[in-house]
């Protein structure tokens, strides 16, 4: 099988799996125990935590608190806002779900937040009011100007939460422009079920879950010990991560296919984008059949929009960017590993072209019968 998922999972690093393994093997206590068992495990939590704040240049007034993965994440700091939320419209459902009194921020064509729009709505906004853009699209690969976005916070006095779970080991990430970041284990090489948030520590939020104490009573619960071990393995792997092989070969596989039908490349041009990741439209093909071809032929890709049930939804993503219903329900997305092959590449673009001429072919051969040209 070839591997072209990424964004929806990132496969366990043999180097994680390795670190699991040995801690296992530990016999560690509930960290909040005082005996020398529950000693251990705080000390290693501790230590994690640690290595994640030196990884990502973390200043000391700011806060990282471990959580189950960034669809808590996000729960958290939308749900414990105390003020008005302002939500882009293509954003992940785990922030765009979250308030249903949230405004949404337009995007643009290019799938950039609407910056225009956005100072609008600060300008309008009364009271405490939080703005929540992703940092990278989990389906474009589309990259916000967080700068921009965090000056216009700064100007209105507005807190700043990104969710930046595909940024991740991506693309360089700087901390201190947001007010709460959210990300997730397994979208760097750790298990699914560990999450961290990196929270400014003057940023007002109510904790989610409450009774327990754990993480400065920021976030109650027993901490996920072995996947907090995990994460901190995944995040330095991640951020050594080299991306250049794989930009070039999306950009052939890109250029292969651009080259049977140009229309196909969706949500390209002159914008950042995540290395990885490719939105490609076949015209009058489902993304669902789409990606049951691909997986015949032995390739895992997806439609943008997969949700739990494994249905296959139009994308909003899509939708929010202007493409009307037939592109972003024709679309599937290529999440390329930092692994990929020049091989595995080939294979992509073929497979892709192949299903293409067939359609192509077949609906042509049915408007000559019909007689129509
Ligand atoms: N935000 C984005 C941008 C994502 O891609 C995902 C995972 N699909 C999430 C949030 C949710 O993360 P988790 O699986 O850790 O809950």
């Amino acid at each position: 099988m070839i591997y072209a998922d990424y964004n929806a999972s990132a496969p366990l690093r043999p180097a994680v799996k390795a670190a699991m393994a040995h801690h296992l093997d530990l016999c560690l206590g509930n960290p909040s125990s005082v005996h020398a068992y529950g000693r251990k495990a705080r000390a290693l939590i501790e230590n994690a935590r640690r290595t994640l704040a030196a990884a990502l240049g973390l200043p000391d007034d700011y806060a990282i608190v471990f959580t189950s993965g960034a669809t808590e994440g996000n729960n958290t700091i939308l749900r414990g806002f105390k003020g008005n939320v302002l939500v882009c419209a293509i954003e992940h459902p785990s922030v765009l779900d979250v308030r249903t009194d949230a405004q949404r921020i337009p995007a643009e064509r290019t799938g950039i937040v609407n910056l225009c729009a956005l100072e609008d709505l600060l300008k309008q906004s009364q009271g405490p009011t939080l703005v929540s853009v992703m940092a990278a699209n989990n389906e474009t690969g589309i990259i916000q100007p967080m700068a921009a976005i965090a000056a216009l916070c700064q100007k209105y006095k507005a807190f700043y939460h990104c969710d930046a779970v595909q940024a991740l080991g991506r693309i360089p990430l700087d901390c201190t422009l947001f007010d709460a970041m959210t990300f997730s284990g397994h979208k760097i090489g750790a298990p699914a079920g560990v999450g961290f948030m990196v929270v400014k520590k003057s940023f007002p939020y109510t904790p989610y879950t409450r009774g327990g104490g754990q993480e400065q009573s920021l976030r109650a619960g027993t901490e996920n010990i072995f996947g907090i071990l995990a994460l901190a393995t995944a995040l330095e792997e991640a951020l050594r991560e080299q991306w250049d092989n794989t930009e070039n070969l999306r950009s052939a596989i890109e250029a292969r296919i651009y080259s049977v039908c140009p229309s196909a490349l969706l949500a390209t041009g002159n914008i950042d984008r995540l290395p990885n990741t490719a939105m490609i439209h076949m015209p009058g093909v489902s993304a669902e059949l789409q990606v049951i071809h691909f997986d015949m032929a032995g390739i895992a890709l997806s439609a943008g929009a997969a949700c739990s049930s494994g249905k296959v939804k139009t994308s909003h993503v899509l939708r929010a960017m202007g493409y009307g219903h037939e592109e972003a329900s024709c679309a599937v997305r290529m999440s390329l590993t930092p692994t990929v092959t020049q091989q595995e590449a080939d294979k992509i673009a073929s497979t892709w072209i192949e299903l293409f001429n067939r359609r192509h072919h077949q609906g042509s051969l049915t408007q000559r019968a019909e007689g129509r040209h």
